[in-house]
């Protein structure tokens, strides 16, 4: 099994970072989970042949999570030469996948005169609705739903051949149910997106635009939607030990924020190792 970040970021758009996708190889399979901003350049620069992913997740439809759906069947079937697809979501998976076939009618039209293949028509979506669990051909995948402000599932992905086990959060508070999921997983890539400003990441505003609210520790933001939402350093640090995991990622990081701190944080519950994620960062479990 080979897990690529291929997007870490947030909502709040930074140069360095994309939103949330991850790629897992696993057996003979290639699965994109999300589909964040700047997906499509992200597998790019991470070397990935993405016409090869026949099979994607989506954990929540967030912005951050979904924005570059369009531009990924697009592309990965036009000079991908993907053949078909199968899209496993909660509730607006469907909907995002009629919209393709509704806004995009004449322009799929068009390049279907252009390109061999069936990859757009080929489209299948499976709606998850509560907990989930599939075999496939050598490796299974979980879900279950977690806790966020729409509906939304962590995902478990496991290899037959290696056993190896990997979860990835989704966006979540730190709820029981998710130790319980990712009980002795090799890796757990988990959202960690409150945490403080590093004033020294903040670009030059000559140079960069600058998020303002951001620079300053957020403003007049409501702080308390936000981690009633999502996991800190701590709370990702705690899940880890609780559910005794191999490895610890933290992702879903917000602009300009104290890596290192964060780092600390999860360190200072959790034993095993900590990495704070970055785009095109790969683990081999
Ligand atoms: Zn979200």
């Amino acid at each position: 099994m080979e897990i690529t970040l291929v997007g870490t970021g947030s909502p709040i758009p930074i140069p360095e970072r994309g939103g949330t996708s991850i790629v897992v190889d696993v057996a003979d399979e290639r699965v994109l989970i999300d589909c964040g901003p700047k997906t499509v350049y992200g597998l790019m620069d991470a070397g990935i042949p993405f016409g090869e992913i026949e099979t994607m997740f989506f954990t929540h439809h967030h912005l951050d999570h979904n924005a570059s759906f369009f531009h990924f069947a697009f592309t990965s079937w036009t000079d991908g030469g993907r053949e078909s697809l199968t899209v496993y979501g909660p509730d607006g998976t469907d909907r995002l996948v009629d919209a393709l076939y509704d806004v995009y009618a004449e322009d799929i039209e068009y390049r279907q005169d252009i390109y061999p293949t069936d990859g757009i028509s080929n489209i299948e979506t499976e709606l998850v609705t509560d907990e989930l669990s599939r075999q496939m051909d050598g490796w299974d995948v979980d879900a279950v739903p977690v806790e966020h402000s729409i509906e939304t599932y962590a995902y478990r992905f496991t290899e037959h051949g290696t056993g190896s086990s990997f979860v990835f959060s989704g966006d979540t508070r730190k709820i029981p149910s998710l130790v319980e999921f990712a009980e002795g997983a090799d890796v757990l890539v988990q959202d960690c997106n409150t945490a403080p400003v590093d004033e020294d990441r903040v670009p030059d505003a000559d140079e960069q635009f600058v998020w303002q609210q951001h620079a300053e520790g957020e403003g007049d933001l409501n702080q308390s939607t936000l981690t009633a939402n999502h996991c800190d350093a701590t709370d990702a640090g705690e899940i880890a030990r609780d559910a005794g995991v191999e490895t610890l990622v933290l992702t879903h990081v917000m602009p300009y924020r104290d890596l290192e701190s964060m780092r600390r944080d999860a360190e200072s519950a959790f034993d095993g190792d900590v990495l704070v994620a970055e785009d095109g960062l790969t683990i081999s479990p």
